[in-house]
């Protein structure tokens, strides 16, 4: 009794918050008043830059805590991103949590949205609203929705299923416009990471040591007065491209690493490096990884499963005989 007692009082304790906004600056995906209930758990579709800040705050409220900046229990904070949208944070009532709920339900995302048979999801740095992408693609996810649809992949099972598709056989792909990968890409039937590999260092590198310094990797350093790559250390980010005031690292400029066979669930698996291409050549390797899918499935196996059978390599080798 007295530790049902307990929790009870615990759980009392914890209040909701609400965020609103109250200036959108550049945001591109909210406008002035939406509205999320944060109680101790990102909120769907509401991004994880903008969270990170806004649930500290959000926890001393929920809490009973006072932030000395606080006005009348109102706390204002901003995004992250250069000019991001500005929020007003304060404990929530049962009035707020129903508007905001419902305010919710009726929004339509930009990303993530599903078709009957696929859900192709990208980051926001593919339109270049994130410091750290290497890439503005917006068509590009669309250019591979249309892809997956013409593929024999998905017509063959949407034919199999009734058009009725199930959510876990739903093919799934991420597109991430920089090795940051915040979409997941390498737990999806198809991940897409946009990068930049430096190939070598030209001989304008007068050894000022701001790559060394902007690397998070350790991937390149200073020796001898010049810079010297690590290419096992590097994953691509290509801000060392970026950051040389000599412009001295040598790159082929934006290639994307195409990951297949990933997955989540009971037995998760990362996917696995089936290729890197140019953007000109994204849509066209997806389509021919899922015609050859397609053909190699048996009757209810997914992507993954396929993928794991047969093995990457044997699947490069029948998608790109000439290579
Ligand atoms: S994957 Fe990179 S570019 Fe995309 S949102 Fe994350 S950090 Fe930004
Ligand atoms: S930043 Fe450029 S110039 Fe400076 S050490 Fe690195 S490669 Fe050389
Ligand atoms: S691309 Fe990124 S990880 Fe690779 S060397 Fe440059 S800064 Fe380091």
């Amino acid at each position: 009794m007295i530790l049902s007692g307990l929790v009870l009082e615990f759980k009392l304790k914890r209040r909701k918050v609400i965020a609103e906004i109250v200036d959108a600056g550049d945001c591109r995906y909210f406008k002035k008043g939406t509205k999320f209930v944060l109680g101790g758990f990102t909120p769907t579709g509401l991004c994880d830059s903008a969270y990170i800040v806004l649930s500290r705050d959000a926890r001393v409220l929920r809490y009973g805590g006072a932030l000395p900046w606080a006005k009348e229990g109102k706390v204002l904070t901003r995004c992250p991103d250069p000019h991001g949208a500005l929020w007003q944070l304060k404990l929530a009532n049962d009035s707020d949590i129903e508007a905001a709920t419902s305010a919710a339900g009726q929004r339509r995302y930009r990303y993530g949205k599903a078709s009957s048979c696929d859900e192709v999801s990208a980051c926001r740095g593919m339109e270049r609203n994130c410091p750290f992408s290497l890439v503005g693609d917006s068509a590009l996810s669309e250019n591979i929705k249309q892809g997956v649809k013409n593929s024999a992949w998905l017509s063959t099972e949407a034919k199999r299923q009734n058009n009725d598709m199930k959510h876990y056989y739903r093919l799934k792909v991420a597109l991430a416009a920089c090795p940051n990968a915040c979409t997941q890409p390498q737990v999806k039937d198809i991940g897409i990471i946009a990068n930049v590999m430096p190939r070598q260092i030209g001989s304008s590198c007068n050894g000022c040591g701001c790559c060394e310094d902007v690397c998070q990797e350790e991937a390149i350093a200073v020796r001898d007065g010049m810079a010297e790559l690590l290419p096992e250390r590097c994953v691509g980010c290509g801000v060392c491209v970026r950051e040389c005031p000599q412009e001295a690292i040598e790159s082929d400029g934006v290639r994307y690493r195409i990951l297949v066979g990933g997955t989540m669930g009971r037995h998760p698996r990362w996917g696995q490096e089936l290729c890197v291409v140019d953007g000109s050549h994204v849509v066209q390797v997806v389509e021919s990884f899922l015609d050859k899918i397609a053909q190699q499935a048996k009757p209810g196996e997914r992507v993954a499963d396929v993928v794991e059978r047969i093995e990457v390599t044997r699947l490069r080798k029948e998608i790109f005989p000439d290579v």
